[in-house]
C-alpha cells in the first residue's frame, strides 16, 4: 500500500479527484497550478511521492466551443507545470487523465488508443483537445528521456456528485439534472439540447476513483490506458431517466443546440484484461447523483 501522505490528487475536491486516494488535496486557493513555482514548492515541501493529475479546465460541449482559446492555454500551462515540478522532484509515478472526446472526430469505433494522434479532433472542442493530446506526448518524452512513469488514463464521460451543475457550462447528467431540478419547481418540460440521438458511454465517478487507486498501485505502461463502461447510452435515454426521477412529464429537444460528436464508443478491453471490475449501472449511479444534487443543492457548484 502506497502511504497516502505520499500522494497528491490535483483537483482533489473535484468530480473525479475527491473519489481518488491521497491525503493532499489543495483546493485551487491553496495550490494554483498556473505557477510552476507553487506547484514545484508544493512537492518538495511535503516530500510527495506520486501525483494524480486531476485537474483541469473543464466543461460542456457548449463551454468547450466557446472559448477555444482559454481551454487549451489553461490546460497546456497546467499540465507542463506539473509535469515538470514531478520530473524536478522525483516523483515516482505519476497517474493522468485524458478523455474519449479529445479522439479524432473522423476515427473508427471502437476507439483504440493508437488512433489519439491521427487526425482532427471534433471542431467543437479542439482548444481543449488538443491541450489534452498533449499529455501523452509529455509523458512519453519524460519517460523516454528521464525515465519517469508516468501512466495515461482515457475515461470516457465521467459523472457523480461533485460535478459542476452549472446550466450552460456543464457536461449533460450535471445539466441535465440541474433542468430537472427546476423543471420540476415551474411544473415545465425538460430541456434537452440536440434531438436526443448523440451516444455517450458514461462512467460512475467513484467507479472511476477506485480505478485510478488500483492503477498507482499496479500498473506502469507507456501506453494510454482506455478506462471506458460496458454500454452506450443516447441522451433520449439519459434525458427519460431524469425525467422519471424528477416525475416530469414531458421532454422537449431544442435542435438549434450544439450536438458535438455523435458517438464515441470506445475499447476497454485492455482495462478487462487486467482486472475484472463491475461498473456500477448507470440507472443506480444517476440515481445516486441525483440524491447528492438534491442533498447538496444549497452547496454545490452551479
Ligand atoms: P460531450 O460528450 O463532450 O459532447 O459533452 P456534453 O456532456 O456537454 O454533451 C453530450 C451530449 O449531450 C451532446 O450531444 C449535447 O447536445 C447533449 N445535451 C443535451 N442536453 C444537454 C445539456 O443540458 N447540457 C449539455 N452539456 N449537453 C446536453
Amino acid at each position: 500500500m502506497i502511504d497516502p501522505s505520499k500522494i497528491l490528487v490535483t483537483g482533489g475536491k473535484g468530480l473525479v479527484g475527491s473519489c481518488v486516494t491521497g491525503l493532499h488535496k489543495p483546493g485551487s486557493h491553496e495550490l494554483n497550478l498556473m505557477d510552476f513555482n507553487a506547484i514545484n514548492s508544493y512537492l518538495k515541501d511535503n516530500n510527495i511521492e506520486y501525483v494524480v493529475h486531476c485537474a483541469a479546465m473543464v466543461g460542456g460541449v457548449k463551454e468547450n466551443s466557446e472559448k477555444l482559446g482559454e481551454f487549451f492555454y489553461n490546460n497546456m500551462q497546467m499540465n507542463l507545470n506539473v509535469f515538470e515540478a514531478c520530473r524536478l522532484n522525483n516523483v515516482k509515478k505519476t497517474v493522468s487523465l485524458l478523455t474519449t472526446c479529445i479522439f479524432p472526430a473522423q476515427a473508427n469505433y471502437p476507439l483504440t488508443f493508437d488512433q489519439l494522434h491521427t487526425g482532427e479532433p471534433h471542431e467543437s472542442n479542439y482548444g481543449y483537445a488538443y491541450a489534452k493530446r498533449m499529455i501523452e506526448i509529455n509523458a512519453r518524452a519524460y519517460r523516454d528521456q528521464y525515465g519517469m512513469d508516468i501512466v495515461n488514463i482515457i475515461p470516457c464521460n465521467v459523472y457523480g456528485p461533485r460535478d459542476n451543475f452549472n446550466l450552460q457550462k456543464s457536461h449533460v447528467i450535471p445539466g441535465l439534472i440541474h433542468k430537472a431540478y427546476i423543471a420540476k419547481q415551474n411544473t415545465a418540460p425538460l430541456k434537452v439540447w440536440g434531438d436526443g440521438s448523440p451516444l455517450r458511454e458514461f462512467i460512475y465517478s467513484e467507479d472511476l476513483g477506485k480505478i485510478i487507486d488500483w492503477l498507482l498501485q499496479n500498473y506502469s505502461s507507456r501506453k494510454p490506458l482506455i478506462v471506458s463502461s460496458d454500454e452506450e447510452i443516447t441522451i433520449r435515454e439519459v434525458a427519460e431517466n431524469l425525467r422519471d426521477l424528477f416525475s416530469l412529464k414531458e421532454l422537449v429537444f431544442e435542435a438549434d443546440m450544439p450536438m458535438g460528436q455523435h458517438r464515441k464508443p470506445s475499447d476497454n478491453s485492455a482495462l478487462k484484461n487486467l482486472i475484472d471490475f463491475k461498473f456500477t449501472p448507470f440507472n443506480k449511479g444517476l440515481k445516486e447523483t441525483v440524491n447528492w444534487f438534491n442533498t447538496n443543492y444549497e452547496i454545490l457548484r452551479k
